[in-house]
């Protein structure tokens, strides 16, 4: 019985596949690789992958359309592969249902991240405790207790506004993934908010991060992916 976690990796490109094949097996992940969209869709329906990895730009497909097709009968997660100056392409991407993306060059520790923050976001799903999955979030000095609504800063109560409480809070639910401005703000303020306009969630943003960071100009758990959304720093495993 095989209980490595199966990761395939849809991209053209010899060099970062086999890069990354080669530390993802140092770290006990099975790795199986495709260099076309076809043979990544046929491969996904026969091994049933723990994770995807996706380069957008494949030679006989439009990586957008592999994502929508998957999601036709799946929710494995989907982290795309994508090139730095793509902000538009990232939220075409997550609006179409991938998970996450990882933008080249891209580093060990960050590839590793992304995969673990996806399995557990998937595990999380399958258990269908999403909404109530670990009660705390923490990371060094923040801590957030989802239970009593409480954001503790090294051991003080923070106090934030019940806007502030939920941004952070739906933040921290999702810690180690991107949110984009759209999802955010459907969340936050309903259906029918007006997205196109992200001004009132980069207020409430500036706010949060006076109230949580030492600086806020260098962010420790809240960081902006610019033309995307925010990520909040993975939660640290809480200690037992
Ligand atoms: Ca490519």
């Amino acid at each position: 019985m095989n209980l490595k976690p199966t990761i395939i990796i849809i991209e053209d490109e010899k060099s970062i596949c086999n890069f990354m094949e080669t530390t993802l097996n140092a770290h006990d992940y099975k790795v199986i690789c495709a260099s076309t969209g076809q043979e990544g869709l046929s491969i996904i329906a026969s091994c049933l992958p723990d994770v995807i990895l996706l380069d957008l730009g494949l030679p006989d497909m439009d990586g957008l359309d592999l994502i929508r097709r998957v999601r036709e009968w799946s929710m494995i997660p989907i982290i795309v592969i994508s090139a730095r100056t793509k902000e538009q392409e990232k939220v075409l991407a997550l609006d179409n249902g991938c998970d996450d993306y990882i933008t080249k060059p891209f580093g060990t520790s960050e590839l590793l991240a992304r995969i673990r923050t996806a399995l557990r976001h998937r595990q999380q799903l399958e258990a269908g405790t999403l909404a109530s999955q670990e009660p705390v979030y923490t990371f060094e000095d923040l801590t957030i207790d989802f239970n009593r609504r409480l954001v503790l800063l090294a051991g003080k109560q923070v106090h934030l506004t019940q806007i502030e409480y939920k941004l952070v809070s739906l933040l921290a639910r999702n810690s180690g993934r991107v949110l984009t401005y759209d999802y955010i703000i459907h969340q936050i303020w309903g259906p029918y908010a007006d997205n196109s306009n992200n001004q009132i969630l980069r207020v409430n943003m500036a706010h949060i991060r006076r109230k949580l960071e030492a600086n806020p100009a260098e962010p420790r758990y809240i960081f902006t992916e610019i033309g995307v959304g925010y990520r909040m720093q993975e939660s640290q495993k809480p200690l037992d």
